[in-house]
C-alpha cells in the first residue's frame, strides 16, 4: 500500500465533468488499495475572476481581505470533488487549509508554511477515506486565512507529502511532463523521464512554468519525489528526484529561455573601488532585481558595465542609471529589450569539460552573436538578440542530441 498526494490544477477541475473525471481517477487508485490525499486548485479562471472583482472595488485591496476572498475558489472545488467521490460510492472528506492546520506566517498573499498537523488526515486515511484538501491556503497563528502566492497549490501538495511522508507527490496538469525545451519553439522537444530538483529549479526559474518554484524547492529540501503528469492522457510523466536515482545520464537535460529580460549598459565608468555598488546600489534600493552582470575593463582606466533586469523594470532602471551616470561622470547609458536569455541546464556538465565551448560553437555556426554569458555549476546562459530565439534553441537542441532518448 502506498500513500500518494495527487494535485489537480485549475484546468483539471475546470468543469463539473472534469471534477467527475478526477473523482473516477482517485476512486480507481483507492480501489487498488492506495491511500490518497487530493489537493485541488480553484476551477480554472476562478482566482482571476475573484481578483478582478476585488480590483473593481479597490485598486490595491487590503491583503488580509484578498486572502479571505481568493481562498474561496479552492473551497468550492474541495466540496464538489467530495460530492463527486461520494456519488461514486467512495468515502471522502474535504478540508480547508486552516482545517488541516496548515499554519503559515503572516505574509498575506505570499505566506510561507510553518507547520502542518497531519493527525486528522492520518485518521481519515486509516478509515479508508480519501482526504481532499484545498490548495493555496493556510492560516496564521491568529487563525486568519492566508494564501501562498499564485500557483501555490503545488506547494500545498508538496508540503502535505512531506508532512505525511508520502511515497510520491503527483502533480496532474495540462501538460504530460517536463520537456527538454518548449515544444512550441522546438517540435522535436522530448518529455524527460526524470530530472533532478536542481535542474528543475533552473528550468522553472528560466521560464518553463510547469510548477511553482517554491514547490520544487520544498520538494528538494524534504526529499519528496515529485511527478508531473497529465490529467487528460495516460502516461508516466516526469519524475523530479535526487541525482542518485537519475537514470538518464545526459550532459544536458534541457534548454530554457526567458524573454522577460532587458539589458542596460553604462560605458566609460571610472575603474575604481566602489563603482559596482554605486551603480547597482540605487537599482537595488528601487527594488529592481538584477540577473546577469558583466563588467569589462577598457584600456583607459574606465570600464563598461552591463546588467539585465526584468523588462517591466527597464524604464525605471534607465532613469536611475542616467542619474548615476552624471554622478560618476561616466559615458553613455543604453537600454535594450530585444534580447532573450537562453540557458542549457544539466547536472551532467559538472563532470564534463567542453560543454560551454560546444554551446558557443553551435551558436557561432549559426551566425548568432552572444552578447552576455554567465555560468553556474549546472547551467550556462547566454543573452542573444531576440530574433535568434528559435534558431538558437533548435540548434542547441540538435547539438546536444536532446531529441534522442538515451539508451537505458
Ligand atoms: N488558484 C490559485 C491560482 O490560480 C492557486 C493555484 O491554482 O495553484 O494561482
Ligand atoms: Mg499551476
Amino acid at each position: 500500500m502506498a500513500l500518494y498526494i495527487y494535485k489537480f490544477g485549475g484546468t483539471s477541475v475546470g468543469t463539473v465533468e472534469r471534477i467527475q473525471a478526477v473523482a473516477e481517477k482517485v476512486k480507481a487508485a483507492r480501489d487498488r488499495g492506495d491511500q490518497i490525499v487530493v489537493v485541488v486548485s480553484a476551477m480554472s479562471g476562478e482566482t482571476n475572476r475573484l481578483l478582478d472583482l476585488a480590483t473593481q472595488i479597490q485598486e490595491q485591496p487590503d491583503s488580509r481581505e484578498l486572502d479571505v476572498l481568493l481562498s474561496t475558489g479552492e473551497q468550492v472545488t474541495i466540496a464538489l470533488l467530495c460530492m463527486a467521490l461520494h456519488h461514486l460510492g467512495c468515502p471522502a472528506c474535504s478540508y480547508t487549509g486552516g482545517q488541516v492546520r496548515i499554519l503559515t506566517d503572516d505574509a498575506h498573499t505570499k505566506a510561507r508554511i510553518r507547520s502542518i498537523d497531519a493527525q486528522s488526515m492520518r485518521e481519515d486515511l486509516a478509515q479508508g477515506k480519501v482526504v481532499v484538501v484545498a490548495g493555496f491556503q493556510g492560516v496564521n497563528e491568529k487563525g486568519w486565512i492566508t494564501t501562498l502566492g499564485r500557483g501555490g497549490s503545488d506547494t500545498t501538495a508538496v508540503a502535505l507529502a512531506a508532512a505525511l511522508q508520502a511515497d510520491e507527490c503527483q502533480i496532474y496538469t495540462d501538460v504530460d511532463g517536463v520537456y527538454t525545451t518548449d515544444p512550441r519553439i522546438e517540435p522535436r522537444a522530448r518529455r524527460l523521464k526524470q530530472i533532478t530538483f536542481e535542474e528543475m529549479l533552473e528550468m522553472a526559474s528560466l521560464g518553463s512554468k510547469v510548477l511553482q518554484i517554491r514547490a520544487v524547492e520544498f520538494a528538494g529540501k524534504y526529499n519528496v519525489p515529485l511527478r508531473v503528469l497529465s490529467s487528460f492522457t495516460e502516461g508516466e510523466g516526469t519524475l523530479i528526484n535526487y541525482e542518485e536515482s537519475k537514470m538518464e545520464q545526459a550532459l544536458i537535460s534541457g534548454i530554457a529561455f526567458n524573454r522577460d529580460e532587458a539589458k542596460l549598459t553604462i560605458t566609460g565608468v571610472p575603474d575604481l573601488p566602489g563603482v559596482a555598488s554605486k551603480i547597482l546600489g540605487p537599482i537595488a534600493e528601487a527594488n529592481i532585481e538584477v540577473d546577469m552582470i558583466i563588467q569589462n575593463i577598457a584600456g583607459d582606466d574606465t570600464t563598461d558595465f552591463t546588467f539585465t533586469v526584468h523588462r517591466n523594470d527597464l524604464q525605471r532602471a534607465l532613469s536611475i542609471l542616467r542619474t548615476v551616470r552624471e554622478q560618476l561622470g561616466a559615458g553613455k547609458v543604453t537600454g535594450d529589450d530585444d534580447i532573450v536569455k537562453i540557458s542549457i541546464v544539466g547536472v551532467g556538465m559538472r563532470s564534463h569539460a567542453g560543454i560551454a565551448s560546444a554551446m558557443f560553437k553551435t551558436l557561432a555556426d549559426e551566425g548568432i552573436n552572444i552578447r552576455m554569458i554567465s555560468t553556474s555549476e549546472i547551467k550556462i546562459s547566454v543573452v542573444v538578440d531576440e530574433k535568434y530565439l528559435e534558431l538558437a534553441v533548435r540548434a542547441l537542441h540538435a547539438a546536444f542530441h536532446l531529441d534522442q532518448e538515451l539508451p537505458a
